[in-house]
Parts: structure tokens; C-alpha cells; sequence
């Protein structure tokens, strides 16, 4: 390990997708013909660290993955990234989280999840990293792992002085007393509003902020897509505009601005210039097929910059 670097522990949900494109869906027992398919490593604790390891920084995951092909390819991957592969586990009775992804011609989607092996990692897999989690500048969860992994990684990086990342997807019911350990969380706009109980009339970024923040998060970044994304912390709310850029493929944008919120928070950019980076990163991911070929590296993030932009306190004004 590198001292210089960021260091972020991540809890790292692996996902194999199988993508496959048709038409329109299937009705119940019926087969329609696609017109083509990809199948790769995704997830969303695996796709925010190698975001993270492509910006630079050091980094441990804690995940479970099966005995399987895909659970090897997995961890191939992550051995490629630089990712540490001491917190990463194999179950030899479970299969690697899996997910089947339907798209239609309107690009919308259906999926099945298959947690899997993601499941078997328990409150003792954390306990077990404890020095890993204190030696992090920041702790980053996801909810495609237990929910009780997850609130034990969150504690423990309290305990030591972590700065902690929610990415709450996908949504889930959780307690205030597990939100009441996030430092910073970045749903987008179906979470926050899930998360915050709201009513789609009702929804507006600041109403689901504030609400979040009554539920014991100390800053909310909501990702809005194009847009950019809403910063509210004690200063009040305020937006971070997106990057305009041509979009081929929207996938893991989420996690691309979540991999990239971190290392900046890491490096201990303030939260605007963080999620200013966050957006590049995102928006970076989107002019790529595919996920893990759109997590950038930090040259290919920064040269989306336009003229006279400021996204960092060390590199700016080019
Ligand atoms: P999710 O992928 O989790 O649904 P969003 O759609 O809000 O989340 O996207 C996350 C982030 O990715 C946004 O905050 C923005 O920075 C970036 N992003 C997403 N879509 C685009 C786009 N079409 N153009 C530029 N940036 C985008």
C-alpha cells in the first residue's frame, strides 16, 4: 500500500450480468427472439471500486463470490484493477451473484437478481477487516449486500474516524439508526424519493434532502441523471451541474459518480468539488457501452472539462 493515495474500503457487491436485448418482452410463457446479448462482470460494490482503483486509489473490498467461472473471472478482474484481495471471499456452496437484465427496444428494463454468494457475508466478515476499515480514508456500502454487513462496516468505519458513503440502491427500507451512520449518501431520484417517503407529486430534490437529513444523514449528493446532481448539507441546498456529453449507454452511471465521489472525498475535497469530479466520472461512464469500460481514468475524466472549469483544488483552469 501506497501512503500517498486514498485509502477506501468498499463493500463489494459482485453481479454477473447477462444482458439481452429483444424487441419487446416476453409475455408469460412466451419466447421472443433477441436481437443480441452481453454477459459480464457488473455489480455494484465491484463496479464502484474499480472506479475508485482507476482514479488511484488504494483500495480494499470485502465480497463473496462463488466457486464458479464467474466468480473466478471476478476475481481475475480485480487482481487486474489492483484491488486487494485479502477481504474477498469464496463460498463453495453458492453461486455468484447473478443478474438477468431483459431490455426492450425502448431501453426500458426488467431484471432478476440473484444475490447468491453476496449473502453469505455476515456483521464477522466486517469485524474481521476492522483494521483494514480503520486504516480507510472512506467507507463506501451499497444495499446489494445484507443489510447487516453493511450497518457493521458503517460502525466500525465510525468508530475509526472513516468517512462513510451510502449508495442506497437498490432502495431499500432501512432504520434511521443505520442511516444515522452515513456521513454522505448519493441516491438518485427513485431512491431518494423511496428513502425519503415521498410521493411522486410530492417529490422535489430539496423536500427529499431535508427529509433524508431528518433521518440522520449529514450530507445528501441526489445524482439527477443529465442534470448533474443536488448537494444539501448544513450550508442548505444547492445544484452541481452535469457535463453535457453525447450518451451511449447510461448503465452504471451511479456508480461511476460514487466510485469518483469517493476518492475525491478521500483526498478531502470539499463535497462541491467532489461531486463536481463525481460528475465527470459519471458522465465519463456514459459515452462508453458497457460499465466497467466507462470507469475513466482521472486524464480521461478531466479532459470532459470545459475551458475554465475548476473540479479540483490541485488541477484546474485548463
Ligand atoms: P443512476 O445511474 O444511479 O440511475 P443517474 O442517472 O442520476 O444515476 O446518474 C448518475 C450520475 O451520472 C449523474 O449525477 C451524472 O453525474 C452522470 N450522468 C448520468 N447520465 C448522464 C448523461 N446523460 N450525461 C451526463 N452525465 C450523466
Amino acid at each position: 500500500m501506497n501512503d500517498d493515495r486514498p485509502r477506501i474500503f468498499f463493500i463489494g457487491s459482485y453481479m454477473h450480468a447477462f444482458v439481452l436485448r429483444a424487441p419487446r418482452f416476453p409475455r408469460d410463457g412466451e419466447t421472443v427472439f433477441g436481437t443480441d446479448s452481453e454477459i459480464g462482470p457488473g455489480g455494484k460494490g465491484s463496479n464502484q471500486a474499480i472506479a475508485a482503483a482507476r482514479l488511484g486509489a488504494d483500495v480494499d473490498m470485502l465480497a463473496c463470490v462463488g466457486a464458479d467461472s464467474f466468480g473466478d473471472e471476478a476475481r481475475q478482474l480485480w487482481q487486474a484493477e489492483g484491488i486487494n484481495p485479502r477481504w474477498i471471499h469464496v463460498d463453495p456452496e453458492r453461486a455468484s451473484g447473478m443478474a438477468f437484465i431483459m431490455v426492450n427496444e425502448q431501453g426500458q428494463n426488467r431484471i432478476i437478481v440473484n444475490p447468491g454468494a453476496n449473502d453469505t457475508l455476515t456483521a464477522r466478515h466486517a469485524d474481521e477487516a476492522e483494521d483494514a476499515i480503520a486504516q480507510a480514508n472512506v467507507l463506501v456500502a451499497q444495499f446489494e449486500s445484507p443489510v447487516r454487513v453493511v450497518e457493521r462496516a458503517l460502525e466500525l468505519a465510525r468508530r475509526h474516524g472513516a468517512r462513510t458513503i451510502l449508495n442506497p440502491a437498490p432502495a431499500r427500507d432501512v432504520s434511521d439508526s443505520l442511516l444515522s451512520l452515513v456521513d454522505v449518501i448519493t441516491p438518485n431520484e427513485a431512491e431518494a424519493q423511496a428513502l425519503a417517503g415521498l410521493s411522486e407529486d410530492s417529490f422535489t430534490a430539496e423536500a427529499a434532502a431535508r427529509a433524508l437529513r431528518e433521518r440522520g444523514v449529514e450530507i445528501v449528493v441526489l445524482t439527477l441523471g443529465e442534470s448533474g446532481a443536488y448537494v444539501f448539507d448544513d450550508a442548505g441546498g444547492r445544484p452541481v451541474p452535469g457535463i453535457h456529453v453525447p450518451a451511449v449507454d447510461t448503465t452504471g452511471a451511479g456508480d461511476a459518480f460514487t466510485g469518483a465521489l469517493a476518492v475525491a472525498l478521500a483526498r478531502r475535497w470539499s463535497i462541491d468539488q467532489a461531486t463536481s469530479f463525481a460528475n465527470l466520472g459519471g458522465a465519463f461512464c456514459v459515452t462508453r457501452p458497457g460499465v466497467v469500460p466507462g470507469l475513466g481514468l482521472e486524464r480521461e475524466l478531466l479532459s470532459l472539462r470545459k475551458p475554465g472549469d475548476r473540479v479540483s483544488p490541485t488541477v484546474g483552469g485548463a
